[in-house]
């Protein structure tokens, strides 16, 4: 059964919910797998789409490339039963073609495609004139120009609805999760299209099960507008991603576990106790900007100093006495490194360039 006005309706409705959840298997595997696991993840009653891929692009021949056009009428029959729309991953015209064919009800597109602009546009190509929402996994690699590249692809094609989902980027420096979350590339692309919904997928920055619920609240906490996740009937039997599957039953204890957080604050006595907060950060904020005009007119005193004494900007050694001194008492009060080296370094930058003009002049 190909989908019918009701079903637009409903995908009108749940675009604008919040929070939005999609669940489902990475791969859609047998009718039985689909089928069951669709009957479960309905008994939870807060399951917005189900997912499953069908085509599965993989870093390596070998492992399962998914099930092909032929679990497109499981994913239907999964919805005829169930009243869940249906999503499923596309990366060429081919696919477009079919899962439109089969009436799926939302695309969206793969980190491994969002990397390649070639594939992209041929996916935007075969999705012209057709109305149905696509979301846009983020690229592999962490470039938000690449990402935002996909999104006018795919917006130029005439796609109205357009969604993000934050999986994580590939790095070497992560160890204890699959994907790293770089968290502040999501929130940019939240900024920059603050009418797109924005959905974490705890399932592939993790790649297993135990870190998923952390994840995922943090997302929740970053005013993200919900999560795709992978459930499975029975995971660790599953032919993709096993280890970082849930069951549907547990897939509903984390759900549970959420705090969900909304962006408007409506509680009537935190926003009593916000607003005094929020005049005093306004406060602070207006300091910091005044003691770095005062920091940078400095920088420009000495610029001249070493303008005349004919010496280098660059004081290495000068340099390094302070970022040492300032860690030291930055982190003892309780500020990350990270932050205070990133700060310093910025505020360095600055004063440099500042001194160059001096020097310049
Ligand atoms: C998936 O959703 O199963 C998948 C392949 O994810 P990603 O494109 O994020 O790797
Ligand atoms: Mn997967």
């Amino acid at each position: 059964m190909v989908q019918t006005e009701n079903t637009k309706e409903k995908i009108a409705a749940i675009w604008n919910k919040r929070p939005m959840v999609i669940a489902g298997p990475c791969s859609a595997e047998t009718e039985e797998q689909v089928i069951a696991t669709a009957l479960e993840l309905q008994k939870l009653n807060r399951i917005d789409v189900m997912r499953a891929g069908i085509w599965k692009p993989r870093t390596k021949p070998g492992n399962f490339e998914g099930i092909g056009v032929k679990g497109l009428p499981w994913m239907v029959k999964a919805r005829d039963l169930t009243g869940i729309p249906i999503a499923v991953e596309v990366a060429t015209a081919k696919h477009v073609e079919d899962a439109l064919s089969f009436g799926v009800d939302i695309l969206w597109i793969g980190a491994r495609t969002t990397v390649n602009p070639f594939s992209v546009q041929e996916v935007a190509d075969a999705l012209r004139g057709v109305d149905v929402p696509v979301f846009i996994k983020n690229p592999i690699n962490p470039d938000v120009e690449l990402w935002i590249g996909a999104i006018e692809r795919i917006a130029n094609a005439g796609i109205k609805q357009i969604g993000l989902i934050h999986r994580g980027f590939s790095s070497a420096a992560i160890k204890d999760l699959r994907n790293a979350p770089m968290w502040h590339i999501p929130i940019e692309m939240k900024t920059k299209f603050p009418t797109m919904p924005l959905l974490c997928d705890p399932s592939h920055i993790c790649g297993r099960r135990e870190p998923l619920l952390e994840i995922a609240q943090r997302g929740i906490n970053l005013d993200f507008d919900g999560l795709i996740i992978e459930s499975h009937i029975n995971p660790d039997a599953a032919w993709s991603d096993a280890k970082q599957q849930l069951t549907p039953q547990d897939l509903g204890t984390l759900l549970n576990k959420i705090v969900w957080r909304q962006e408007a604050i409506q509680q009537e006595d935190a926003l009593k106790s916000l607003s005094p907060l929020r005049e005093e950060i306004n406060h602070l904020d207006d300091e910091i900007i005044n003691i770095l005009v005062a920091r940078m007119n400095v920088a420009e005193k000495i610029g001249m100093v070493k303008k005349n004494a004919n010496a280098t900007i660059l004081q290495p050694g000068r340099w390094t006495e302070i970022l040492k001194r300032l860690i030291a008492k930055g982190t003892k009060a309780g500020l990350s490194q990270e932050f205070v080296e990133k700060l310093l370094e910025s505020i360095h930058i600055e004063s440099i360039q500042r001194q160059n003009k001096v020097l310049e002049k």
